[in-house]
């Protein structure tokens, strides 16, 4: 673990290390994208002991949230088309002018949620 060339950054670092383990932290799979080393997960934060400062690996986090927002799609779809139909039941059945517009406000928001998933 220690380098001959860099032996009093590396001594630092395995300290830092050490120390974060002894906090109960948990060493990740990801790299530092600054240096490379392991980072550690503390306190729902990462951490590079390396750099010696947390780390936020923004991108991938916004992949997998994109991920898991794709593979709700078809489910969102079928749950908003099911309300649009019962919300246009009730249209047919309700004569108060102001259900009326308040069934129409609301069915222009579903078709407009679909429409907005459809670009996803
Ligand atoms: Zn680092």
């Amino acid at each position: 673990m220690l380098e001959s060339n860099m032996p009093d950054k590396n001594d630092e670092s395995v300290k830092r290390m050490a120390e974060l383990l002894r906090k109960g932290a948990t060493m990740l799979a990801e790299a530092c994208p600054q240096c490379g080393s392991p980072l550690f997960k503390i306190d729902d934060e990462m951490y590079c002991a390396h750099c010696d400062r947390p780390v936020i690996v923004v991108e991938s986090e916004e992949q997998m949230q994109t991920q898991s927002v794709k593979e709700l799609i078809p489910e969102l779809r079928e749950k908003l088309l099911i309300k649009l139909q019962t919300v246009g039941s009730t249209f047919e059945q309700e004569n108060d002018v102001e259900s009326l517009t308040k069934i129409a406000n609301l069915m222009v928001l579903l078709l407009q949620a679909l429409h907005r998933l459809q670009q996803l």
